[in-house]
């Protein structure tokens, strides 16, 4: 990570381009560039990660899901009776250009602000909630302890049952995950009646051996889930979704989500029509099992939630 580069003007003199600055944050980890390297610019790691001068654009809303609408404690999201996003983190193991939060995390929104016992208290009041959904950021960045008391917390609430992480981390980052952090959480097995780890990915050349090597290790411990975003000109297309899907199955990751992509500022680049998005998926539906279809789905921006499309 400390190699990572951190600027416009750092990915600039690394492959010699000419970007404007971006307004949003920029990270990408070494390894990263080294795969973009190989690549090259229209590769699919530099599309995703690499940040472009369409960012600046005005298009596209700041909070394309409505989570400031939901968000009830700081780090608590609530949109669904029964499960409540938690959101201890604005580190992500690297940034991408797409992200539907881009904007709240570059201005560390209020909601992303900490103050545990407020969350405690509505949690500790909402007995409706069985599911707690780590997320942010990117919850695999945090340490084992921080983990580790979290997870302590929340199993003090009988209530709550389920947990699930959204993590990228295994994808981008996957040696950053070590032995200990899995531990400790699997240590939390036997308290919750389940524990999911959903990995975001977005496209096969993403899997690399180092990915498959953590896969394998979080596979061992853990239910693994996966959710992706379709994305103009990285994966808007039946076969890269069909390989995707396949190897996926081949890594016991069940594809849970398809998510269309949102109309967030600075990522209208990566938008594509709803009917586009409804023409591949219908084609896929052709090519692949329906139990390995993930639920093609949309996030409202008014906040009420997904749809399936
Ligand atoms: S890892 Fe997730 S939260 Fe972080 S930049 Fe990527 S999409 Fe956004």
């Amino acid at each position: 990570m400390r190699k990572g580069l951190r600027s416009t003007n750092e990915v600039n003199s690394h492959f010699g381009l000419n970007l404007e600055p971006s307004s949003y944050e920029v990270f990408i980890p070494s390894h990263m560039n080294e795969l973009i390297q190989k690549e090259g610019l229209e590769g699919i790691h530099a599309k995703q990660f690499l940040p472009s001068n369409l960012e600046n654009s005005d298009d596209g809303l700041e909070d394309p899901i409505g989570d400031q609408q939901k968000y009830v404690a700081p780090q608590l999201i609530h949109r669904y009776d029964n499960r409540a996003l938690f959101t201890p983190t604005t580190i992500c193991p690297v940034i991408c250009r797409y992200c539907f939060r881009k904007n709240e995390l570059s201005s560390k929104h209020e909601i992303f602000k900490a103050d545990f016992e407020k969350v405690i208290s509505y949690l500790s009041v909402h007995t409706e909630i069985n599911e707690i959904i780590f997320s942010g950021g990117d919850p695999f960045m945090l340490s084992a302890s921080k983990i580790k008391f979290y997870l302590e917390e929340f199993s003090k609430l009988s209530h709550i049952q389920f947990i699930r992480f959204h993590t990228r981390t295994p994808i981008s980052l996957p040696k950053y995950i070590c032995d200990e952090f899995i531990e400790v959480i699997h240590k939390f097995n036997n308290r919750f009646n389940d524990i999911n780890v959903v990995i975001h990915i977005n496209h096969i050349q993403e899997i690399t051996t180092d990915a498959m090597d953590c896969i394998k290790k979080l596979g061992a411990r853990f239910s693994l889930l996966s959710q992706s975003v379709l994305l103009k000109d990285v994966n808007n297309n039946v076969r890269d979704l069909k390989d995707l899907f396949l190897k996926l199955h081949a890594l016991n990751i069940r594809p849970y989500y398809l998510h269309h992509p949102d109309q967030a500022k600075g990522a209208m680049h990566f938008y594509l029509s709803i009917e586009e998005g409804r023409e591949i998926y219908r084609k896929l539906r052709r090519e692949i099992p329906g139990w390995l279809l993930p639920q093609y789905i949309l996030d409202s921006p008014d906040g009420s939630g997904k749809k399936n499309l």
